[in-house]
């Protein structure tokens, strides 16, 4: 088994390019410290191997999130350990979520209802500026050794493997980390992924523009989806009476916010009765941030010597709220994985990475046909109206449909027959 030393042997010398003599040697590099990567350098760090984690950024940072989880993300946070540290931080116990269609149809779901035991009876609210750093103490924690503010440039290859990456700090000094498994977990604009080829841009194309607003009247114990007939606003309330508020718009109409995010945002939001009014009774706590286009996907998830993982695999629509769970979720996967594979020496093969690649179809498949169900009868605000309408009145369904996107409940309890014809007809 590997030490958890990292070793920083003075003879190899980084490219010549280089004005820095910094040089690490790994067996695991992650690429990217939000929840994909703590959560892998966590698990591999505590299986014994030496893990290096580099983040562009420094935490603790803000992220364009709208920072809701459902209960199975709870349930591997604790695994991870840092539950109780985010409550005393003030994240926020949410009981489930309402969704209002464009046509004023309503449906309100509760975990604790949804007919599947829950991990707890509610899902977790918090700040991306502290889930994001506590989870990066806890790698450092584990033993992971972490640089910030340092940002990979280019992979390393050698004998048609990845070995490593180049690395440049804020300064613009350039160093190496060699390593036997480099981890994409650098979010949706991924290097890695680039790198390793078969990106793919889907539709629809999105932009998100995410606030901070404190002191919205009317808001209770769920989460809040709004949607439009061109776009939808979540409300969602992080604690201490702030909430989370994330408007989603095509890219077209997302052109006319340059240089004025703060602007649009609020003229967008007055454009649906009621919601505009009640957003702006409150104070924005946090400057409006821009994200997007979101809808990326990898086809090749692994190759020699670099596997992906969190939306560097791929994104789930933030709709259904389930990026962070799949972060999390697919960091337990790789680590089950690699830390069998990193047992022998060398580069960590593709076909050393078969299971992990096998254990993310089985666990995300079904979630990635939800989410398409729930995208493709969003494009027409017809359908959508009459389907949240007829699982708001049947309660069951709406808490079933919860549960499903709060990740406890199995999506076949949602993609059958008999349940997608009793929302439609
Ligand atoms: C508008 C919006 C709302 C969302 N709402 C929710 C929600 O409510 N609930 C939910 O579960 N999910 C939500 N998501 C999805 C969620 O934010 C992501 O799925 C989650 O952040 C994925 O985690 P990650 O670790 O893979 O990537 P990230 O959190 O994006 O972390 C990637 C890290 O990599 C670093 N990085 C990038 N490039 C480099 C490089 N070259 N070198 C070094 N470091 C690099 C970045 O600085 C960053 O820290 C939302 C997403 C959007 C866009």
């Amino acid at each position: 088994m590997a030490t958890r030393q990292l070793a920083r042997p003075s003879h190899l010398h980084p490219p010549s390019s280089s004005r820095s003599a910094d040089c690490y040697v790994a067996d695991v590099l992650v690429v990217g410290a939000g929840p994909a990567g703590s959560a892998t350098a966590t698990l591999l760090a505590r299986a014994g191997y030496r893990a290096i984690a580099v983040d562009r950024a420094a935490f603790p940072r803000d992220k364009a999130c709208s920072e809701y989880m459902g209960p199975e993300a709870v349930r591997l946070l604790d695994r991870l350990g840092v539950v109780e540290s985010l409550e005393a931080a003030g994240a926020f116990p949410l009981r489930g979520t309402a969704v209002t269609a464009p046509r004023g149809a309503r449906l309100h779901g509760l975990f604790a209802a949804a007919g599947h035991a829950p991990f707890r009876p509610t899902g977790l609210s918090v700040a991306r500026r502290i889930l994001d750093h506590t989870l990066l103490d806890v790698a450092r924690a584990a033993g992971a050794t972490v640089l910030e503010r340092t940002r990979v440039d280019e992979l390393l290859y050698e004998g048609g493997a990845v070995m490593g990456a180049v690395v440049r700090d804020v300064s613009g000094r350039r160093g190496t980390i060699r390593s036997r498994l480099t981890v994409g977990a650098d979010g949706l604009r991924s290097i890695v992924a680039r790198r390793l080829g078969g990106r793919r841009y889907g539709y629809p194309r999105r932009v998100a523009f995410v606030a901070h607003v404190d002191g919205i009247p009317g808001m209770g114990d769920s989460a809040e989806m709004h949607v439009g007939p061109a776009g939808y606003v979540g409300l969602n309330p992080i604690g201490g009476g702030r909430v989370n508020v994330a408007l989603v718009v095509p890219a077209e109409r997302a052109r006319a916010a340059s240089g004025r995010a703060d602007a649009f945002f609020f003229e967008t939001l007055g454009e649906l009765p009621g919601l505009g009014q009640r957003v702006a009774a409150g104070r924005l706590a946090r400057r409006v941030l821009a994200t997007g286009p979101f809808a990326v996907r990898s086809r090749r998830i692994t190759d020699n010597g670099a596997a992906l993982v969190g939306d560097a695999a791929d994104f789930f629509d933030p709709f259904t709220g389930e990026g962070i769970y799949s972060a999390l979720r697919g960091a337990d996967l790789l680590a089950a994985c690699a830390s069998v594979a990193l047992e022998t020496p060398g580069p960590v093969t593709h076909a050393a990475l078969a299971p992990y690649r096998r254990a993310r179809r089985h666990a995300f498949l079904g979630k990635w046909a939800v989410e398409r169900l729930i995208g493709w009868s969003m494009a027409s605000p017809r359908l959508f109206d009459r389907a949240v309408a007829r699982l708001g009145r049947r309660g069951t369904m709406a808490h079933t449909l919860i549960g499903v996107t709060g990740d406890f409940v199995p999506a076949s309890a949602v993609l059958n027959p008999a349940f997608l014809a009793r929302m439609v007809l």
